[in-house]
């Protein structure tokens, strides 16, 4: 596996296999990998015949400076992880490489900004997107892949690829998740062996929605995955929303497909998400 930290060192690599024909296959990651991500770069490699990895904890993202602060960044442990997976390249660049001094940037998102995570987390689009076009732009991939996971991320990735008209297909890959059914998420490792337990109501609620959605209204199914939310020990709930799959906005009461349940809760101090399409 080749390391690049610059953008120029990586262009030049990317060039000559690109006029060798090859296409190119982008993941991009903060790090922390887990088989999520690996399986990301799975996908890409079935997809494409070079595959980037990207690893930036990328600041302008957050809105929190301890979530910031305290994101994991095992280094070692994830290259290792990458060598043994079929990543070609990885690209590791400093906050100084991707950053100059203040930069603005603002794209806009509609309603992607303004619901579910755009209102819990004002600013975390942006600073997505802000990063996810200088990646683009580094690596300039034919195909981008990016977790399910992060379901209002793909949309609004689409959203600024259409807007921009970016030459890159999106692929989004599935949910990877332990046997117990948690979404791997770089943030688990925050969860004591209690909380971990605890964080299971997510996927039970999205569970519990999925299994009555032949039966029951839409309003029932929210009321019910909310009751089961707030009845769960340890868990403090910030939305459970049916929605529709391609804009997010609230579901019509008798919409039968086309839609997908979003969840996001605390556990002790850490911010969890995860969702379902519901067919
Ligand atoms: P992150 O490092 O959290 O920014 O995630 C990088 C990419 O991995 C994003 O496209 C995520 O949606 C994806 N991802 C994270 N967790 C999972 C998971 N459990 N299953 C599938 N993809 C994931």
């Amino acid at each position: 596996m080749e390391v690049f930290t610059t953008r120029a060192a990586l262009a030049e690599y990317l060039n000559r296999h690109r006029s060798a024909g090859k296409t190119i296959g982008f993941a991009p990651t903060m790090g922390a990998l887990h088989q999520g991500h690996l399986s990301l770069i799975a996908t890409a490699a079935r997809q494409t015949d070079l595959v980037v990895c990207s690893i930036f904890v990328n600041p302008t993202q957050f809105t929190e400076s301890k979530d910031l602060e305290n994101y994991p960044r095992p280094i070692e442990s994830d290259k290792a992880k990458l060598a043994e997976s079929r990543c070609d390249v990885l690209f590791l660049p400093a906050v100084d490489e991707m950053y100059g001094q203040d930069e603005k940037w603002h794209i806009d998102l509609g309603q992607l900004d303004r619901l579910l995570e755009g209102e819990m987390r004002p600013g975390h689009y942006q600073g997505v997107t802000q990063i996810v076009k200088k990646l683009f732009d580094a690596v300039k991939p034919d195909k981008a892949f990016f977790g399910q996971k992060d379901y209002q991320q793909v949309l609004v990735i689409q959203r600024m690829v259409d807007q921009l008209d970016i030459p890159v297909e999106l692929v989004m890959c599935p949910i990877v998740r332990e046997a117990d059914g948690l979404a791997m998420s770089s943030r688990n490792i925050h969860l004591s062996t209690d909380e971990h337990q605890q964080a299971l109501a997510l996927s039970r609620s999205l569970n519990l929605a999925a299994a009555e959605f032949p039966q029951k209204s839409l309003a029932e199914i929210r009321n019910d995955a909310l009751r089961f939310l707030n009845d769960s020990r340890g868990v403090d709930v910030e939305y459970f929303e049916i929605c529709d799959s391609r804009t997010l906005e609230p579901a019509e009461a008798d919409a039968k497909n086309g839609l997908v349940a979003l969840v996001a809760a605390r556990v002790g101090k850490t911010r969890l998400i995860d969702n379902i399409i519901l067919r």
